[in-house]
Parts: C-alpha cells; structure tokens; sequence
C-alpha cells in the first residue's frame, strides 16, 4: 500500500471543481470586489460565458479554432529516459507545442471569441513576462480586434522580445510607470483601463484569478487540457488514471485546467508553486484585484513582491479555487527554488530533447526531489502538464549556464 497519509481519503464528494457557489465563491474564497461599474461588467461577462458555454455552436466554434490555428489536440509524451532514472512513469502534456507556445492560448481564443460574440471590438490585457500579452494579441488579430496590452516598464525592458511580436501583432502595449512596475501593477491598471472602456472592451485576464467569473471561466477554457489528457491516459496507462497530476502554478491556470479533467478520479493532484511566489503554500487571506485568495503580504497586510527566475511564477498570489483545493484537502502545493528549476530544466533538455518554459521547469523540479525522496513511490504513474516552450527564457538561462 502506497503512503497517501499527505491526501485525506476519500476524494471529496461531487462538485470539486464544478460551477462555484453564488457569487464565484470557491470555499471562503473568490467573489466579486471591484467598483460598482465593474461588478455589473463581471455579471455581463458571467451571463455571455455561461450562455455560450451551454451552446454547442459556441464550443464548436472554440474547438475548430483551437484545432486549425492552435495545434490542439497536444500530444501526450512518454518520458522515456527521464522515467527510468526517476524509476516513475513519467508522461508530459505538452502544451509547448501550440501555437505561441504556452496553454496561454487556450484561454485567450475563448475569450476573444466571447468578447466578438458579446460586441466588442477591443481586448484589454495585462501581461508579465508577455506570453500572455502575445496571446491575447494574436488571438485579436485572428478575429479582427484591436488589442491594448499593459505591461510594467520593467518588464518591457526585460522582455524586448516579446513586446516587439506584440507590437507586430497590431496591438498597442502601455508601460506602467506605477509602483514594482511589473505585472501586479500591470493588472491594477489594465483593471482602471477597463472601467472606462466597458461598453466596448472586454478585458481578457491570463489566468484564474481576478474577479469572478474569470477564475471560473479561465478554468473552463483551460480543462482541454485536462480532458485531452484524461482520454490520452485512458488510451496509454493500465490503470487508466495517472497516480499523480502535476503541474506548476503562478495564478494556477494551468494546473486548474489540468486538475479539473481529473477531480474525480482517484489521481493525486500536485501544485508546484516557485519559492519565492508560494501564494497557496505561504500566502495569508486577502483581497487583490477583485478576489479574495491568498496572498503574500507583510505584516501590515501589504502585498509583497515575488520573485521568482519564471517570470510567469512572479504573481503574488494564488487563484481562489486553489486556495480552495488546498483546504479541502484535494490538491497539494509545494514550493521549489530557482536553482532547482534550471537543473530540472537541463535535465529535461538533456534526457528527453524539449527545452521547457522555466514555470514548466518548476514541475519537474518537484517530480526529480520527490522520485529521489520517496515522496512519489516507485512505479508510480506521473502526468506532468508542460505548459510552455523554453524559447523565452534563453537569454536568462544563457547567463547561468
Ligand atoms: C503564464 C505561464 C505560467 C503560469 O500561469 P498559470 O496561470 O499558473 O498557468 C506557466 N507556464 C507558462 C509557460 C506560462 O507562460
């Protein structure tokens, strides 16, 4: 018998990652705190996405995009050399090979959709480390939208690249000149941004965090994941169901769409989360742009700033489904550092030939220190969601290696 003493038994009842309860509210978590103008901009978001989910024309439509210009379905990959030096059974979802490469996508052309069907003709975004932003402007370029991303001045320093394709996409980015001058303020801006253009924006948020329903409805976008993947385990694994579901986390949508495909199995599920943004593993209770979730915060309840080598691991917190899942027991979370990351990131480059986003890197990170200490068992099955290409972090890995 496996030790499984980290999980309480049994998986909680039906329901663990369906519809949240009223007003978005994930546990003690979630709901709706933006100015009055905003809440009703959330409800008309809300009512247009739980509309077009229900209709089987807006979910094909969303299924062809992602097909012809996302490249989904993405492959599930057998770690082959990897698996049997961690003596696990390692397979990687490899949401790397989409278009733009990151699962970033998934959420963005459904938004966007969303947003064309609801009348707007501009996106609003926020961006970090600029996958997203690049996301967002290549699905408004897809669909005939125009596009305004905002990004810390920070940032745009950091990420000439990315600002650039954004810029040749046909978007608009604006530095923000706030505070850190990185993504929380990016957010808070984008977030005035769109009181003020509600009638003919909708503002596209990254990932499943923010005011509800985003953390519902970014969720929703992302299960593809998920469920492309339960199918694949069905077809490859004996046991049909991995042991262990693994994925990194910064807001979390990755890993919430990965772990809603598999809530109501028997599989474990695992949040790796960088050291030094550990929202769900250290955060305290708290309210940031419209959610209330876990954040890290100083003593006097201001937020503190992460940091971590994943610039898309750089987010205070942690999305209120999570911190959700944390307490009921469902998911676990922990935390790897930096330096844990880049080796996991070599390793994987050299045992398996996929160069992985430094956020992905993270996840694996966790499943090398546990394959060595016992934390996973061997033999155990291990799906991994890899959720982006490693293109972006070269110049960082360039100066360490
Ligand atoms: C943005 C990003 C993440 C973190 O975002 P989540 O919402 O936690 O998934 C992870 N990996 C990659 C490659 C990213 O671009």
């Amino acid at each position: 018998m496996r030790d499984v003493s980290l999980w309480r038994e049994p998986v909680p009842p039906d329901g663990t990652m369906g519809e949240p309860r009223a007003r978005g509210r994930f546990g003690e978590y979630g709901g709706r705190y933006a100015p009055e103008s905003l809440v009703e901009a959330c409800r008309e978001v809300a009512e247009a996405f739980r509309e077009s989910w229900a209709d089987p024309g807006f979910r094909g439509a969303l299924a062809r995009l992602l097909a012809v210009h996302a490249g989904r379905p993405t492959p599930l990959t057998p770690a082959g050399r990897l698996s049997e030096a961690l003596g696990v059974r390692l397979y990687l979802k490899r949401e790397d090979l989409t278009h733009t490469g990151s699962h970033k996508i998934n959420n963005v052309l459904g938004q966007a959709l969303l947003a064309a069907r609801m009348g707007r003709r501009r996106l609003i975004a926020e961006t970090g480390a600029g996958q997203h932003g690049v996301a967002t402007a290549t699905a408004a370029a897809l669909l005939g939208l125009e596009a305004t991303v905002f990004m810390g001045e920070r940032d745009i320093e950091r990420q000439a690249l990315n600002v650039f394709r954004m810029r040749m996409l046909g978007a608009e980015v604006v530095p923000v000149t706030t505070s850190s001058r990185t993504l929380k303020d990016a957010t808070s801006e984008a977030m005035r941004h769109w009181v003020g253009a509600t009638g003919d924006s909708h503002y596209c948020i990254g990932s499943v965090v923010g005011p509800d329903p985003y953390p519902w409805m970014v969720r929703e976008l992302q299960r593809v994941i998920g469920d492309e993947a339960r199918g694949q385990c069905a077809a490859e694994l004996r046991t049909g169901v991995p042991d262990y579901v693994v994925a990194c986390v910064g807001g979390g949508s990755n890993a919430a769409g990965t772990f809603a495909g598999f809530a109501d199995t028997p599989a474990r599920l695992v949040g790796v989360e960088a050291e030094g943004g550990a929202g769900a593993s250290r955060g305290r209770l708290g309210v940031l742009h419209g959610c209330r979730s876990l954040f890290l915060q100083d003593d006097d309840g201001q937020i503190t700033q992460p940091h971590s080598i994943a610039a898309g691991l750089d987010y205070p917190g942690v999305g209120p489904e999570h911190a959700h899942l944390r307490d009921l027991g469902r998911a676990r979370y922990v935390t790897v550092t930096d330096d844990e990351a880049v080796g996991a990131a070599v390793r994987l480059a050299r045992t398996e030939g996929i160069v992985p986003a430094l956020e992905s890197a993270h996840a694996l990170a966790w499943v090398i220190r546990a394959a060595g200490d016992g934390d996973l068992p061997a033999g155990s099955t291990v799906l991994m969601t890899l959720s982006g290409r490693g293109d972006k972090d070269v110049s960082t890995l360039k100066e360490l290696l």
